[in-house]
């Protein structure tokens, strides 16, 4: 999966962001940043001991992913890896239709 995602973002010009395994996303609050460690993966809300926040898990999780991501790409991008190259090739272009990707992408201008 991660290869694919890997080449499939040098294709479309765009950034490929992985987060650590141990990055707490499900049990890390999404407005205040707290873990609540006992935020149990049953239970379908998530709710913060620290400011009360009160969200589905899965909303949760998807903020707390974003916002981990958006700390990866602002702080660093990890030197030397994969990741930093595709960042690094903003030039390249998707290959044409060959067989070997999708077809390059065209914007349409608003009317
Ligand atoms: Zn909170």
């Amino acid at each position: 999966m991660r290869r694919q995602l890997a080449y499939k973002t040098v294709w479309y010009g765009s950034i490929l962001i992985v987060l650590d395994r141990g990055e707490p996303t499900a049990s890390k609050c999404s407005k205040c940043n707290e873990r609540n460690p006992s935020s149990k993966p049953s239970n379908p809300r998530f709710t913060c001991p620290y400011c009360g926040h009160d969200v589905s898990r899965r909303e949760n999780s998807v903020r707390s992913i974003y916002q981990a991501a958006r700390r990866q790409l602002t702080t660093s991008v990890a030197p030397g890896t994969e990741e930093t190259l595709n960042a690094l090739r903003d030039g390249d272009q998707p290959p044409a239709g060959n067989g070997s990707g999708p077809p390059p992408l065209t914007r349409t201008p608003l009317p």
